[in-house]
């Protein structure tokens, strides 16, 4: 069994490009994998061709031995592109690999550890705030309207959410998501105060008891803001506050400050990055994005997570063949917090891997399917092209620009 060709595809995701890889092979297999990334996507995908003469011919179940010649040959870009570009390929294969031997690829790892997984609705009210039409959800332009979808949460059975910070109104304002990037100084002004407690407070008031509420304050604030954001946050039933920070220390003061769960990681790189935190007790859970680590590396990161006494919870905006991936992370390690997944979507999310998904209870059945269960339509991913030059998709201003 020999690779014989890799093709990438950059698909227009709405307010974001989602990148595939797709490994193909001389007995008629073809593995996939996701890598998507909102900023470089022809980056990524360009530093897979520079790749694909070094896994081109080789027997793609030999998973391992590929990673790592890779990894030695990108040694000197750690992390960012080039990672998950080696994420991307290493992901098809094992797909390819599972497909080979006509299991899914948590059998290759002693799995399935559970039979469903938990999952939270992410970016709950930040994606429609800027983009409800092409979702096709009323806007965000009130506060009533995070209480309503907090209602709409509750009743389709999640028990979980995450938000961003979003000033409603016509238009919403916030970070990201359509909105452009954070504050340039990363400070906190009273106004955005203001508006965590009202955000926060306008969805407790539509989620049913039990639901917990997360808020994901990406790279935005420098620890003295996170901090103050983090003490409103302690009134209402929070799964966690999650911070970006490349400085371990610096994050383990905001958590030593709170009682909030603090959650972070997921822009960290292997065992070697995440070490640093663990040691520094900066989390309390563990957010792990498989596309950019790939699966191997990502179970390094749970395992190692385990043995510091931390669940980690995989990090998923991503179409649903990284729901898949995701799924089978959670189905091989014995510490998950929960998953995360994106509801509100563009409309073709479904058509992209052939159908919906079965969502029961706001949980997910572990896939059962040779290598990952699902499969990339080529077809569809073709029809929506993201543009090459497109650019991250920001049009509007976000809140506390200069
Ligand atoms: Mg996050």
């Amino acid at each position: 069994m020999k690779i014989t060709e890799i093709e990438t595809f950059v698909v227009d995701a709405g307010w974001r490009p989602w990148q595939f890889v797709a490994v193909r092979t001389d007995d008629g297999i073809t593995g996939y994998g996701e890598c998507s990334d909102g900023r470089n996507p022809y980056g990524i995908v360009g530093t897979v061709d520079d790749f694909a003469p070094l896994v081109v011919g080789r027997d793609p179940r030999a998973v391992e031995a590929i990673y790592w010649d890779l990894y030695r040959v990108g040694r000197q870009s750690p992390g960012g592109i080039a990672a998950k570009a080696i994420a991307g390929i290493e992901l098809a294969l094992w797909d390819a690999k599972g497909k080979a031997l006509g299991v899914p690829v948590h059998e290759l790892f002693g799995g399935p550890i559970r039979e469903r997984q938990r999952l939270y609705w992410s970016h709950c009210g930040s994606s429609r705030a800027r983009n409800y039409e092409l979702i096709g959800t009323p806007p965000i332009d009130s506060y009533e309207a995070f209480t309503a979808l907090g209602r709409e949460v509750t009743e389709r059975g999640f028990t979980a959410l995450k938000t961003n910070l979003v000033i409603p109104g016509t238009p919403a304002r916030g970070f990201g998501f359509g909105f452009g990037g954070g504050p340039p100084d990363q400070d906190v002004p009273v106004e955005i105060l203001d508006n965590v407690e009202r955000q926060l407070a306008a969805f407790a008031a539509g989620v049913g008891p039990g639901v917990e509420i997360a808020l994901d304050l990406n790279f935005n604030y420098k620890p003295e803001a996170a901090a103050k954001i983090c003490r409103i946050a302690e009134q209402f039933t929070m799964l966690w506050v999650e911070i970006d920070m490349y400085e371990p220390e610096a994050l383990r003061q905001i958590k030593d400050g709170t009682t909030v769960p603090i959650t972070s990681g997921e822009n960290l790189y292997g065992i070697r990055d995440y070490r640093r935190y663990f040691e520094a007790r900066s989390m309390d859970n563990v957010m792990i994005d498989v596309p950019w680590n790939g699966f191997a590396r990502s179970r390094d990161v749970a395992l190692l997570a385990e043995s510091y006494e931390l669940n980690v919870a995989p990090h998923n905006y991503y179409s649903h063949l990284s729901t898949h991936i995701a799924l089978h992370l959670c189905a091989t390690v014995p510490n998950v917090r929960i998953m995360e997944i994106d509801i509100d979507d563009v409309p073709w999310k479904d058509e992209l891997t052939g159908g919906g998904l079965d969502f029961v209870d706001g949980t997910l059945a572990v896939p059962s399917g040779p290598g990952w269960g699902i499969d990339l339509d080529e077809d569809v991913a073709r029809a929506h092209v993201w543009e090459r030059g497109r650019g991250p998709g920001y049009t509007a201003a976000p809140i506390g620009t200069r």
